[in-house]
């Protein structure tokens, strides 16, 4: 699997069209897989994905993670939908759909699945499981589950982490159960070194990346060679005298940029 990070910010990206790769100022929270698959469709994926030369006609299935104004935009939805013909399918959870509002008219543009927690279909290529992240979108009685994702493909497992704060305990059980090996975790790394944030129930810190990487060795649900991969950085979180490299590279973790590529 070939990934392209369109997009690496958190929710303080989200103003921004054309964001430039610039400390503190990132694209939102986009990644693309074998320039045919996204994962979350964010305000500048579009027009950055064309920039880089990949043509978004090619993309098959946009996966959501949830409904946050970070992952998904919906003027660049239906720029996917206009290049694809309307042939893109949408996946998200069922319960977003409240939260998205699309119009009929909207939903005659794209092809719209909405999946349960711990589906496991196949598409474009892959087989997918919708875990349930421990994250949440508007009021706390939102139908709402925000997904991690496991895509499968050609032999190699990925884990799509991103929003979250920790594993819930149903996508731990599921790993372990289902004896799962990965071949690359990507995780939430939004509060980095500010241990007290407020989002400590809803994304991760550095002191909680340490051990949710330490779990994974030590269960026996990594592969040899395995990559660890953080992404979703809020910049005022991370002390501006070290580099991203700086803080993640002595734990053996990728921190991601926009326009990084990376194969699983
Ligand atoms: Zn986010
Ligand atoms: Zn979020």
């Amino acid at each position: 699997m070939k990934l392209l990070f369109l997009g690496t910010g958190a929710a303080g990206s989200v103003k921004r069209d054309e964001a430039d790769i610039t400390e503190g100022i990132r694209r939102c929270t986009t990644m693309m897989i074998d320039e045919t698959v996204l994962v979350d469709v964010s305000r500048q994926s579009f027009d950055y994905q064309t920039k880089l030369g990949k043509d978004p006609a090619k993309i098959t299935d946009i996966f959501l993670s949830h409904a946050h104004g970070d992952h998904f935009n919906r003027d660049s939805l239906l720029k996917y939908a206009a290049a694809t013909e309307g042939k893109v399918r949408f996946w998200c959870h069922k319960g977003a759909l409240e939260n998205l509002k699309f119009t009929e008219e909207e939903l005659e543009k794209f092809v719209l699945c909405p999946v349960e927690i711990c589906d496991t279909w196949e598409t474009a290529g892959m087989t997918v499981t919708a875990l349930p992240a421990n994250h949440l979108v508007g009021s706390f009685t939102t139908a709402e589950k925000p997904l991690h994702y496991i895509f499968e493909k050609d032999g190699k497992t990925l884990y799509y982490g991103c929003d979250g704060g920790w594993y819930t305990a149903i996508e731990w059980e599921y790993m372990l159960q289902k004896k799962v090996k990965f071949d690359g975790v990507i995780l939430d790394a939004t509060v980095g070194e500010d241990d007290g944030n407020f989002r400590i129930a809803t994304h991760n810190n550095l002191a909680m990346i340490k051990l949710l990487t330490l779990a994974l060795k030590q269960n026996g649900v990594l592969n040899e060679n395995a990559k660890l991969i953080t992404t979703h950085f809020a910049n005022s979180c991370y002390d501006k005298a070290y580099t991203k490299e700086e803080v993640f590279g002595p734990l053996g973790i990728l921190p991601t940029e926009d326009g990084m590529e990376l194969e699983i």
